[in-house]
């Protein structure tokens, strides 16, 4: 097993470095991640055999706080995959000046292959074999790709059963009436709007002459194309991991979105490709979303001519042979790591404006962060509240990263990863560096 995704995004630092003051000590700890967990979760399934799957947990770093992360199931998930998703997760956290640090976790599993009842056990199973890694205090999970409230809630309840008392500050993305906070189902889009929003004040962008592609219909997809879609600005392609549709007219995203999530089962069985003239009572489109669309390619949609192109989808999807295609000048990663270094260098070297994962996905571990303090409290905020306080947050740091890009002329990744460094940087050399341990003693 290569740890090229770790290696890769651990190689970041060293870039963020030349530009934040951080000591060298403090980069070799954020070089590899605390702890690492293998497990196998035997499942029975519903036909009486016994499956085993593999599942990881990964603790980056916890300095600033409990590390925090999410729990993806996934058929590709591996060792690197999750430690560079948790380390990516302690940057994410220092980003967003919340109290974490960072984890992942992940199940190598189809989980639209499994039973309602399969994937409630393999969730209780794969809580039975991680109990003693996470904790309130510890390590505190959440969604990823494939993962939904009612498996968090399913966890929780795991956890709450080993531990003998009801826990809900152990998981978050939980179902409301479990202890889940409002406004955290479309926060990693709405984080991304907020930053999107931020970006056309500053340079004075109107709206509705954007043209947007979305690459990915999960949740965060989703709620960053309806978002964008209410305020005016063009959706005129998006897709799903069995390819896109592109509508010049832009597309009706609320009719997608209901087409998208259809079905009776935990996980979409229907396709962006199959959106159906919809003719439903409450739809606000006079066609249904479809007429006048082309099918596209996932590929494809990458390439169109949009300004603002939204990777919301897996890791790796613009790579140095599809990066020198890409003609959307703006590109706001909801995603974790959708651009390869390599790609990276091509697209900044020709003034592409990247806004990094780190930032631009941060919504969802921030309203994270209050879905805990929430359940460690016990005083429930509105969702006018949650909102604006992810508002305040994203606005805030959104700001920070983009003025030390232009003071530093530097792309926005490394003054995303610049600040992440420095407030890690800071909280480490509270610790002590050698700086600190060499010099002389204060009493001789
Ligand atoms: N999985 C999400 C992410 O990658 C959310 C993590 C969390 O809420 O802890 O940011």
């Amino acid at each position: 097993m290569t740890d090229d995704l770790f290696s890769e995004a651990v190689r970041r630092l060293d870039r963020a470095a030349e530009y934040a003051r951080i000591d060298s000590e403090a980069l070799l700890r954020l070089s590899s991640p605390r702890a690492v967990l293998e497990v196998s979760i035997p499942v029975r399934m519903d036909d009486g055999s016994l499956q085993v799957f593999r599942g990881y947990r990964v603790r980056h770093d916890d300095t600033r706080g409990p590390t925090k992360g999410g729990i993806r199931f996934h058929p590709d998930v591996n060792l690197s995959e999750v430690k560079a998703l948790a380390f990516w997760m302690t940057c994410k956290c220092a980003v967003a000046g919340i109290p974490f640090g960072g984890a992942k976790g992940g199940v190598v599993v189809d989980p639209k292959s499994l039973s309602r009842l399969e994937l409630e056990r393999l969730s209780r199973g794969y809580v039975q074999a991680i109990a003693d890694f996470i904790g309130p205090e510890t390590d505190v999970p959440a969604p990823d790709v494939y993962t939904n409230a009612m498996i968090m809630g399913w966890m929780m309840d795991e956890y709450s059963v080993i531990r003998r008392r009801r826990m809900p500050d152990v998981i978050t993305g939980k179902p409301i009436p479990l202890g889940g906070s409002l406004g955290r189902d479309d926060a990693t889009g709405r984080g991304a709007y907020n930053c999107i929003r931020e970006l056309q004040r500053i340079r004075g962008w109107n709206p509705t002459d954007l043209r947007v592609a979305v690459q990915g219909f999960g949740n965060a997809g989703q709620h960053v194309a309806r978002l964008l879609a209410e305020d005016g600005c063009r959706i005129v392609a998006i897709s799903d991991s069995r390819g896109g549709i592109l509508r010049e007219n832009g597309i009706d995203i609320p009719c997608a979105i209901r087409h998208k999530n259809s079905g009776q089962s935990v996980y979409s069985e229907q396709s962006v490709c199959g959106c159906p003239v919809c003719g439903e009572a409450d739809c606000h489109c006079d066609e249904g979303p479809l007429s006048g669309s082309t099918l596209i390619s996932n590929e494809e949609l990458l390439e169109l001519d949009v300004d603002l192109l939204i990777p919301a989808a897996m890791e790796n999807q613009i790579t140095s042979e599809n990066a020198p295609r890409i003609r959307a000048p703006v590109i706001v990663e909801v995603a974790n790591g959708p651009i390869t270094p390599d790609a990276d260098d091509i697209l900044s070297s020709r003034g592409t404006l990247i806004v990094p994962d780190i930032l631009a996905n941060a919504g969802g571990v921030t309203v994270s962060y209050f879905e805990w303090v929430q359940n460690r409290t016990g005083d429930y905020w509105s969702t006018d509240t949650v909102r604006s306080r992810l508002q305040e947050i994203m606005s805030r740091e959104f700001h920070a990263v983009y003025d030390r890009m232009t003071e530093q002329s530097i792309d926005m990744r490394t003054a995303a990863y610049a600040h992440a460094v420095s407030r890690l940087g800071e909280a480490i050399a509270c610790q002590g560096t050698s700086h600190y341990f060499s010099a002389s003693p204060v009493h001789s």
